[in-house]
Order: structure tokens, then sequence, then C-alpha cells
């Protein structure tokens, strides 16, 4: 048999599950907010074209408003001024969006502290356990902030020192961004840097320091609990959006059971 016949079969007998990572697309998908005086995006909104009626009876249509990084989304290299030489969201390679990925699990640290930064100590510890990050794959960081996407004010958890929701030291995003082989980031909260991100050095050091070398982020990922520590393949869909700094995608992991 063929490898895809085999994979084919798999899907089938259910040996292979297809988890779907993807958040709900709709009005109330929590999104950033940042604060004055920067400009921020808007929430996603279907526009009705027509419904069975007099604007087209016999079918449905809506055109939709959304802004790139809104829900579950991959964010390309030219959405931070340090990767702006490099590739947008329609030119992201095809290797990068069907890859390997594994699952660092640090849900129990982030709900004991909701400002967790995740360490260069923290990825060591595990990849002694579970071996190399994949070359080329994608590091998906579980802190189990999905069950927040409900509610807007939960998912941001804001007051008023800012939004306070877990992300990754600078010291680790450097590291992450120039010494290891993952093609990206991939992250349950609003955005891949911590809600305190601006006031860390460099500000949003995940932006700055993965898009600046080339990588790349994926937001508002659901049910990683769902995902072994490694041996997942992920499929990510973003639009092609020509010359675009990112886009809304739907994020499957093959997984075998
Ligand atoms: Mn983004």
């Amino acid at each position: 048999m063929s490898l895809l016949d085999g994979l084919s079969k798999a899907l089938g007998d259910g040996s292979v599950e297809i988890v779907d990572l993807t958040a709900p697309l709709s009005a109330t998908t929590p999104i950033l907010q940042l604060p004055e005086p920067f400009a921020n995006t808007i929430p996603f909104r279907l526009e009705e074209i027509s419904r069975y009626d007099e604007r087209g009876p016999r079918w449905y249509w809506n055109d939709i408003h959304t802004g790139e990084h809104t829900g579950t989304h991959l964010d390309a290299p030219v959405h931070w001024v340090s990767g702006k030489d490099g590739h947008d969201v329609s030119q992201v390679p095809l290797r990068t969006l069907v890859a390997p990925a594994v699952v660092l699990d640090f849900s129990a640290q982030a709900a004991a502290n909701p400002d967790f930064l995740l360490s260069i100590d923290d990825v060591t510890a595990w990849t002694a356990e579970h071996g190399a990050l994949p070359d080329g794959g994608w590091l998906l960081y579980r802190t189990g902030w999905d069950t927040r996407g409900h509610d807007q004010d939960a998912f941001l958890n804001a007051d008023d020192t800012g939004s306070h929701s877990p992300g990754v030291s600078p010291e680790c995003a450097r590291w992450l961004a120039e010494e290891t082989p993952i093609t990206g980031l991939g992250v349950e909260t609003v955005g891949t840097d911590a809600g305190q991100a601006p006031g860390l050095e460099p500000m949003f050091p995940c932006h700055e320091l993965l898009l600046g070398a080339g990588k790349h982020g994926l937001t508002q990922l659901q049910n990683l609990a769902a995902l072994p520590p490694t041996g997942t393949l992920l499929v990510v869909s973003p639009l092609p959006i020509v010359g675009g700094s990112g886009s809304p995608a739907r994020v499957l992991a093959l997984v075998e059971r």
C-alpha cells in the first residue's frame, strides 16, 4: 500500500484522528485590544448579501468583515518591522503549512500565574524527556487559555495594568528564534506574546525575534489537550492574501490513536 493509501485507510478506521484546533469564527470571537494611541482591528462580522429572498431567490451568501489577525490565525514575518523584508502570508512555504508539531503543556503553571513566561530551562527540560524540537516544525505552547475563548474579558484578562496572559520570556523567544530549528510558535492566547509583553525588553519579544528570524506565529488554538507531546502532523490553512501580514486559518492536527 502507498503511504497516502495507508493514511486514507487510517483516517477511515480512526487509527489516525483529525483534531480541529481552530476557534469558531464569529462576531463574538475575542480580538486583540491595543491601548491608545495604537489603532485596532475590527471584530469579525458577516454582512448578508441575500438569503433566498428578492436579492437572490435561490441562494444565501455573505460578505465578511475581518482583520487578518482575528481568531485562530497565522502571523507572517512581514507582520513585524523586524521581518519587513521577509515573506507575506501568501508566500508561507507549504512545508511550514504541513509540518510536525510538539505540544509543551504549561497549563498548570499558567493557572497558578496568568503572567507565566516560558523559559529556556522549561523547554530544555521538556526536550530532555521527549526529544528535540522538530526541524521545520511547530512548537505548540499549551496554557489552558482556550477554556476562556468564549469570553473576550476572560480571554484578555485585563485590569488597569494591562492584559494578563501567559507568554514567553525574551531570552527564550530569542533562543527559539535563533537556536532552534522550529518554523513557528503556536499558542492558545490572542497573540504569541504575553499580555504584559509591551513592558518586556524587547517589547513583544516573540513577534520581534521569531518573525524577525523569518519564522511564524499561530494563535488562538484550541484542543491542544487532545494532542500527544510528540507525533502530531499539523495542517495550517491561511488564506493566500497577497501582501497580507497574516490570515485567519483553519488548523487541523493529525494524531495517531
Ligand atoms: Mn497576529
